[in-house]
């Protein structure tokens, strides 16, 4: 491979170009290409790329890879655009949140000589642009990838290569479809629960007095409504469906906690064992502490006492962070 070019010089593009460089490839030229201006010398400045372009003619000539890093709904512009100007046998990729709209327009306006690999790394951040970009933004990360059925076996080996070797991400193969639905319960609904926050309590008209009690839970919950606002639009109405599926879902799921608040029976305690329980199994599982050394969690059919309750948190969280030892809390 001789050429690599990014399409999209932001937060996850520049971020690929950083992690292209730091592994010196020395046989192989980092291209970028965007439509603004500063990202471009941005993009240079951090050493993200060997050379910019500010035409995307320029910028595909020649390459062997080409990573579209921009925008969701400016996927389908900018393969229409690179359609005629990639090179013969080019493998395309792109890393855009959703991807069964994605495939679409690839089969639709791709040549059959191209390989398409769809491509999301399940790793980010809410601070868009090249500024926040990092080389080892995808370490460790899940990376969803979905050949299109045309794709070349090697062409998928060029992508699978980027993504292991390059980024330290591990590729997980999915359906596009399948990958929304997945995807939307995860990481778009999270982003509507986030934002839903933000309206309904800035909208009240206590917001000013209770602004100032606002505190670090709700600036943990509030974190992705800080997320690019183009970048969350694109998100959900190429995703329209399976969250419209997910809100729904959370809406059934309020109005029973808000059953369970007003009944003030047993009810709501359960409620919050059981989310503490699946919560802790993710955590572990996350970890892959579970497998690993056959960790059990109990459930709360165990009936285990508050004490105990207590100490096999404290148990778990420290060997889930295999840090040392936690002081004694000091007595009351
Ligand atoms: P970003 O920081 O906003 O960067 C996108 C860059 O693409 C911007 O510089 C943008 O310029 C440029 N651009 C827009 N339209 C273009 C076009 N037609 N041709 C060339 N450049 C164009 O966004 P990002 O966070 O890197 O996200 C890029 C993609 O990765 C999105 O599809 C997103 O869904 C996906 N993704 C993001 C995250 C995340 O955490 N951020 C995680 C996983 C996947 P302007 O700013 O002028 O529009």
């Amino acid at each position: 491979m001789d050429r690599i070019t990014i399409v999209g010089l932001g937060l996850i593009g520049g971020s690929i170009g950083l992690a292209l460089k730091a592994a010196k490839l020395h046989s192989v030229e980092v291209v970028g290409h965007d439509v603004t201006r500063s990202a471009l010398g941005d993009a240079k400045k951090r050493g993200a790329v060997d050379r910019t372009e500010g035409s995307l003619r320029e910028a595909l000539k020649g390459a062997d890879l080409v990573v579209l890093a921009v925008p969701v709904l400016a996927i389908r512009e900018v393969l229409q655009d690179a359609a005629p100007l990639l090179k013969e046998g080019a493998v395309v990729t792109d890393t855009g949140s959703t991807k069964a709209l994605v495939m679409e327009w690839a089969r639709e306006l791709l040549p059959p000589h191209i390989s398409f690999v769809g491509g999301h790394p399940l790793a980010g951040k809410e601070t868009p642009g090249i500024e926040a970009a990092e080389a080892t933004l995808f370490r460790g990360a899940v990376y969803a990838l979905c050949p299109s059925p045309s794709a070349e076996a090697d062409a998928v080996k060029v992508v699978v290569w980027l993504v292991e070797n390059i980024l330290g991400s591990r590729p997980f193969f999915v359906d596009p479809h399948e990958h929304d639905g997945l995807v939307a319960g995860i990481s778009h609904l999270p982003i509507i629960l986030s934002s839903a926050l933000v309206s309904c309590t800035t909208q009240s008209p206590s917001w000013r007095e209770m602004s100032k009690l606002a505190a670090n839970g709700y600036r943990d919950i509030s974190r992705l409504a800080a997320g690019d606002p183009t970048m969350n639009r694109d998100i959900c109405l190429s995703n329209r469906e399976s969250l419209a599926r997910w809100i729904d879902a959370c809406i059934n799921e309020m109005q029973a906690y808000r059953r369970l608040i007003l009944e003030e029976g047993p009810g709501l305690g359960e409620r919050f064992n059981k989310v503490w329980e699946e919560r802790a199994r993710w955590m572990l599982e996350r970890e892959g502490k579970v497998k690993e050394q056959g960790l059990d969690i109990p459930s709360a059919g165990d009936r285990i006492t508050s004490l105990f309750f207590g100490e096999w948190v404290t148990k778990r969280t420290r060997q889930m962070m295999e840090g040392p030892p936690r002081p004694a809390e000091p007595k009351k």
